[in-house]
């Protein structure tokens, strides 16, 4: 097995270059206001926004005072900048907000980032955008009202590798695809908001399962027209009483393409691969914080493939998208809609679940 140093081109290359205009050069940058200091807030998030081009933090807003005095002197938010849920609303009055990154349990998603629109800020909501396609129309809709913009969190969608495999898929590199297989899962440890559906609005596949159902649909290219799906969850666990543990299921694209994708709160699983009539691009881990590791095979060969460390990593190119985009006009990459056409596509998982049958998508 060989190893091919792959150069990033393509969309991937677009990561490392500003596109920002001589208008906007020397700008201040935009400030974020982070809703919601828990472990994905403050231990990925909030470190790496120093890193950024375009945006700074500026603004912290929690249910709990100990966590404002603590983040907030770690790093250095003056107390005006310092809010409550209570307190929430008020940060419309504050011109150093421009962008609000939230980053509470699913089903608050809807309600934070909907009020932060009103407020005139721009949003950045984690996956899943919110726990019903209902709830990410009103997302969408109060963002065009206020004439800002919604971004949702899928940080792969900056991720060097991600981009890598889809650039390959695109130049035919495996031939004509006919087969992605897409595995998400983790041991779920119980007591946890992840296991109570008022606030996850479902189980495996909210949380993890999105990320081989998103994977699935970049690495298409395309959108899938069938869906059929298989739950697997044993009710006697007490971790499953109200969401889902297992749930497979099949898309069925345009093309022909079939994708097999896998969502697990008892099982560790992050893989993808695609198979086409010469070859297949395959990732383990796929969508990690760090450590993606990827391999190709193509005219009998399997090789591994390492790229050279990029100049954002995922993390920050997704921070500073929202920024540029706010500053340049650019389109952005992971908007509402996008948001919203995964929530439709796990509805009609869970209705081919519930129902078992397929469930063909307008
Ligand atoms: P977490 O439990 O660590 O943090 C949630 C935060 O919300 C906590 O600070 C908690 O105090 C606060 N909160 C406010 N009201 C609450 C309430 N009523 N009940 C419970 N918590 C409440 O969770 P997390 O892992 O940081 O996840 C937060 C969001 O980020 C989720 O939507 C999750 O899907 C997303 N996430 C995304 C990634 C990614 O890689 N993109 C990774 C982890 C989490």
């Amino acid at each position: 097995m060989g190893t091919r140093r792959a150069v990033l081109g393509g969309i991937g290359a677009g990561l490392a270059a500003s596109a920002l205009p001589a208008w906007a050069q020397g700008r201040r940058k935009l400030g974020y206001a982070i809703v919601g200091l828990g472990n994905y807030a403050t231990n990925q998030i909030m470190p790496r926004i120093k890193d950024c081009e375009f945006a700074e933090l500026r603004a912290l807003v929690s249910g709990t005072p100990a966590k404002l005095e603590q983040f907030g002197g770690q790093y250095g938010i003056p107390k005006t900048h310092r809010y409550s849920y209570q307190d929430y609303d008020r940060i419309r009055d504050n011109p150093d907000i421009d962008l609000v990154y939230v980053v509470l349990p699913n089903s608050m998603h809807a309600e934070y980032s909907i009020r932060a629109s009103q407020a005139g800020k721009h949003v950045l909501c984690e996956k899943p955008m919110a726990v019903s396609a209902a709830e990410c129309e009103a997302m969408i809709a109060a963002a065009r009202k206020a004439n800002r913009k919604l971004m949702i969190g899928y940080r792969c969608h900056f991720e060097p590798y991600n981009l890598h495999a889809v650039d390959l898929v695109k130049s035919g590199f495996v031939g004509r695809p006919t087969l992605i297989t897409a595995e998400h899962g983790f041991y779920a440890q119980a007591g946890q908001w992840r296991l109570s559906r008022p606030f996850s609005g479902g189980g495996s596949l909210m949380d993890i399962g999105i990320y081989s159902l998103n994977a699935a649909r970049y690495l298409a290219g395309e959108e899938p027209v069938q869906i059929s799906a298989m739950e697997s969850t044993d009710k006697r666990d007490p971790r499953f009483e109200t969401v889902e543990d297992r749930i497979d299921w099949q898309m069925r694209f345009p093309s022909g393409l079939i994708a097999n994708c896998v969502s697990s709160y008892s099982s560790g699983h992050n893989a993808y691969r695609v198979t086409g009539t010469k070859g297949w691009v395959g990732m383990e881990p796929a969508t990690p914080y760090e450590g993606h590791k990827m391999w190709t095979r193509a005219n009998g060969q399997t090789s591994a493939v390492e790229l050279l460390p990029p100049a954002k990593n995922q993390f920050v190119g997704q921070l500073d998208h929202l920024a540029e985009s706010v500053l340049t006009g650019m389109p952005l990459r992971a908007s509402g809609e996008e948001g919203l056409r995964d929530m439709r596509l796990i509805e009609a998982i869970y209705r081919s679940a519930r129902e078992g049958r397929a469930i063909t998508l307008a």
